[in-house]
């Protein structure tokens, strides 16, 4: 395993064809690490700031070739089943080059910014056709602000468009730094009330909310989103308090509600977490719609169903 490095930047995915990250066609760089924990993540595997191993119960055919190869005891196969000492492992990949069935994966590789931007250039002529660029993503990328900063300065270099999605749970200063570099703003809000944002994410929203009110001000286009999830913030008082909070925003493109889906769950399992939300059932579309409007109804311009 690697330790930090500010001149690298720990990179889960790099997806290209995104259309759902900003304008046109885009390139999506998910970066590792994230403060939050929101029990109904879709992305569990960009929580840890380090590489970590991800094992694939369905695809393991038993063979025992990964507990031979692992130097460090990770494997242990008994009685039929296949269990991981996750503790003892140094995510250095070879229990991966060996395993034919696909049924392990490191998670979480680093890159020099130099390299990334080569990667990201690669789509130039679909972003230009298009009206695209690329996206910080992750995990949080503000988890990682001086790898971002770097990348971001190369990729305004190259003259391309650059936007990122964050939950701006971190200093303005981190925040501040970046916008010489950015495009467009996607920031996350989940909730306005302290307590239920604490008790869903286990971190406060005080960060968010100063953060966005000075993002407000900023020279930038601003998109808010909100994942809406079943017994956090599906009511229709949740989203008219955030929509009322955004409507000031004069540089708020639109405000987009995104419905919490279940897609994660063999992700969850991969690693070897719990998945709270396993339970939870994905809003209905009319659902959606109704809280869209309730949005408009509190003084949202436009309002977007993701
Ligand atoms: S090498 Fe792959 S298929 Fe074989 S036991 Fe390990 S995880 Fe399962
Ligand atoms: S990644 Fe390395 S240390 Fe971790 S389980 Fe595989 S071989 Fe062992």
């Amino acid at each position: 395993m690697t330790g930090p490095n500010p001149t690298r930047g720990l990179i889960t995915n790099v997806q290209r064809f995104s259309v759902h990250d900003g304008p046109g066609i885009r390139t999506t760089v998910f970066l590792k690490g994230c403060p939050l924990r929101c029990f109904w993540c879709h992305n569990p595997e960009t929580w840890r700031p380090e590489p970590e191993v991800q094992f694939f119960p369905a695809r393991c055919v038993g063979c025992g070739a990964c507990v031979q190869r692992c130097p460090h005891g990770v494997h242990v196969l008994a009685d039929g089943c296949h269990h991981l000492q996750r503790e003892l492992c140094r995510a250095c990949g070879r229990c991966v080059e060996t395993c034919y069935a696909e049924a392990l994966a490191v998670c979480g590789r680093w890159w020099e910014p130099e390299e990334l931007l080569a990667e990201l250039l690669r789509d130039r002529p679909f972003y230009d056709q298009s009206g695209g660029g690329i996206t910080l993503s992750g995990g949080e990328p503000l988890s990682q602000p001086g790898f971002c900063r770097r990348l971001l300065e190369l990729c305004k270099g190259a003259g391309l468009h650059t936007a990122i999605e964050t939950a701006a749970v971190c200093t303005w200063e981190d925040l501040a730094a970046l916008l010489p570099w950015l495009d467009l703003l996607i920031v996350d809000l989940k909730h306005m009330d302290d307590a239920r944002h604490r008790q869903a994410t286990g971190a406060s929203n005080r960060h968010v909310l100063s953060n966005l009110r000075r993002l407000a001000r900023a020279d930038r286009p601003l998109i808010v989103r909100t994942p809406v999830v079943p017994g956090v913030n599906d009511t229709p008082e949740a989203i008219a308090d955030i929509a009322r909070f955004v409507s000031q925003f004069s540089n708020l493109l639109y405000y987009e509600l995104m419905p919490f889906h279940r897609l994660a769950g063999a992700k969850y399992e991969s690693l070897g977490l719990p998945n709270p939300a396993d339970a939870l059932e994905a809003p209905p579309r009319e659902a959606m719609e109704a809280l869209a409007q309730q949005a408009r109804d509190a003084g949202v311009g436009e309002v977007r169903v993701g």
